[in-house]
């Protein structure tokens, strides 16, 4: 089967992408210059965003990730969030960036960013490659933000459906046929 066969839409292409990316990691590089940094990234959504962008980065970042649920393979959050692996450092006295795919109702990195205050960070700000603010159901707002999108359920570069559409180079939405089945 093709994958693209699926997709209605392209609402971010490549290009797109790649700019967004020189972007922010030019943010970031300025921003966290001395810092030496600890992005975390939430897996899985979220790792070819942060491969793409720390290579774009010439300042110093550590990179660790951690995997939370709270969707299963739903596509509306039931705002428990679960961890199921956590960080294998300390994140006290460290300045914290967390590396997301999207943030939908914002209840993952609301929890997140409890967590690592009671963990004694020094700084956590957020990264998101795509924001779906319509949505948000909790006060977070990202300090990093890629782009908006409206609130569909998008996949690719990264996003899954049901761990399907991850290996897409872009951001597309689905065919309703394909999760309506
Ligand atoms: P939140 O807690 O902000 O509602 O959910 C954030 C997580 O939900 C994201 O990291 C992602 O895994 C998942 N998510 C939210 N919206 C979408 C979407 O449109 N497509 C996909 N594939 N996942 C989504």
């Amino acid at each position: 089967m093709k994958l693209s066969d699926d997709i209605e839409k392209v609402l971010i292409s490549e290009e797109q992408l790649e700019a967004i990316n020189t972007r922010l990691a030019k943010e970031l590089s300025t921003d966290y210059a001395e810092k030496n940094p600890i992005f975390v990234c939430v897996l899985k959504g979220a790792v070819l965003f942060l491969t793409d962008l720390v290579r774009k980065m010439d300042s110093p970042v550590e990179i660790e990730f951690m995997d939370v649920s709270s969707y299963g393979d739903e596509m509306t959050s039931s705002g428990d969030v679960k961890i199921l692996k956590d960080l294998d450092v300390s994140v006290a006295g460290r300045d914290v960036v967390f590396i997301e795919d999207i943030i939908d109702t914002g209840l993952t990195l609301k929890y997140l960013i409890e967590l690592f205050k009671t963990r004694q960070a020094k700084s956590v700000r957020i990264c998101t490659l795509l924001d779906k603010e319509e949505n948000r159901q909790v006060n977070i707002k990202s300090d990093y933000v890629g782009t908006t999108v409206p609130n569909e359920f998008v996949v690719g570069y990264g996003l899954d459906f049901a761990e399907k559409y991850r290996n897409l180079p872009y951001i597309g939405v689905l065919k309703p046929e394909v999760y309506q089945n």
